[in-house]
């Protein structure tokens, strides 16, 4: 009985294990760590020297005996043990908050986790993931598909018998997942998504200006003027033109040059990607049962992900599919709040398929 109300003590934790973001959120206190999913380590030695936004900024600026590395870039766990390491570090930060575990107090017990992975993770991942967390001090550790997880922070009804159909467009993964009766009745995991859209961006500077910007500077362009419908202004069907000067290397000459580009040409570099993205979700829709697809049609489309937030993607979508769509809200933070929703309502850990259990 005691140790019941002890346990009813302990900070359950919700991670968003993103390409691009991890996320986490305790529980009664929402999302306390956001941080990119970058870790800076020693070429040689690899050992970590620093985690989240200060190895963000070493992107691209490194000197040769240091590398920064995005372990999830592409939504498979690329190098395990700097995964094993940042997720470590993230558990050990929410660890150490103030108020937690003073001395005069019996030590607070360990958390239970639940970890939303990108679908396309594989079962020897998924593994060390959970290894992870219950070596980095976890009482329990689950796993949960990012798709489902950000139907349940979307608070869309999963358990129902009802088709319902989502899209998380991160950094490296675009997942599409159509849910019925707590699971995954279609899951499409696509390695397209944000990144491969600042790629373009790169792309397009180069070819049509000769111009050499780095990713980062790209992601900004992105998110200042990309769209993916000439309609994207808030005045309804009214067509808006955003503009911005790009700062770069010229590539002719090696030396810095300016150049003024518009909305119009950023959503011509992006199309050929964004077309992409909704042609997986039409591919999704025609491998949906037909009872399903009546659902979906009914209530729409649901986006989440920092993609989500691409000016005029729920407009493009809407016409090419005929569905209606929605953008959850705040989308990059969907995910996690759904594992947060799993920690509060643990009935929903034994409906949603989950990998994971008891240490
Ligand atoms: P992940 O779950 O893979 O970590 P996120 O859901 O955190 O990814 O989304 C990150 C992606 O969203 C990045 O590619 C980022 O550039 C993109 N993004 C964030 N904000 C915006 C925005 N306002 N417009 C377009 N893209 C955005
Ligand atoms: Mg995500």
């Amino acid at each position: 009985m005691f140790s019941r109300i002890w346990e009813c003590l302990s900070y359950d934790i919700g991670i968003d294990l993103g390409t691009v973001n991890t996320l986490v959120l305790v529980k009664g206190k929402g999302i306390v760590i956001r941080e990119p999913t970058v870790v800076a380590l020693h070429k040689k030695t690899r050992q970590i020297l620093s985690i989240g936004s200060e190895a963000k900024r070493m992107l691209g600026r490194t000197p040769a005996a240091i590398e920064a590395v995005r372990p999830l870039r592409d939504g498979v766990i690329s190098d395990f043990d700097t995964t094993e390491a940042m997720l470590r570090f993230f558990i050990d930060k929410v660890h150490q908050m103030p108020g937690k575990g003073k001395w005069f107090l019996p030590k607070i017990p360990r958390p239970r986790i639940v970890v939303g992975i990108p679908s396309g993770v594989t079962e020897v991942e998924r593994r060390a993931v959970q290894d992870a967390c219950l070596s980095a001090g976890a009482r329990e550790a689950y796993l949960i598909e990012e798709p489902m997880a950000a139907a349940i922070g979307a608070k869309l009804p999963i358990e129902e018998p009802d088709g319902t159909m989502v899209v998380d467009i991160g950094g490296g993964t675009t997942e599409i997942a159509v849910i019925s009766l707590g699971g995954m009745v279609i899951n499409r995991s696509l390695r397209i998504a944000g990144d491969e859209l600042d790629q373009d961006i790169v792309n397009y500077m180069r070819t049509r200006y000769g111009l050499l910007i780095g990713e980062k500077t790209a992601e900004e362009i992105k998110i200042e003027l990309g769209s993916a419908h000439p309609d994207f202004g808030k005045e309804k069907d009214k067509k808006e033109v955003l503009a911005t000067i790009v700062r770069g290397r010229d590539l002719a000459t090696g030396l810095p040059k300016s150049i003024k580009i518009t909305s119009d040409e950023i959503r011509e570099a992006l199309s050929p990607t964004i077309y992409e993205m909704i042609q997986a979700i039409q591919d999704a829709l025609q491998e949906t049962p037909p009872e399903l697809l009546t659902d979906i049609v009914e209530r729409g489309i649901y986006l989440a992900g920092g993609g989500a937030l691409i000016r005029g993607l729920d407009k493009r979508i809407v016409e090419d599919t005929k569905i209606p769509v929605w953008v959850a809200n705040d989308p990059l933070t969907t995910v996690v709040r759904g594992c947060g929703e799993v920690l509060d309502n643990l009935n929903l850990l034994s409906k949603v398929k989950v990998t994971g259990g008891l240490r």
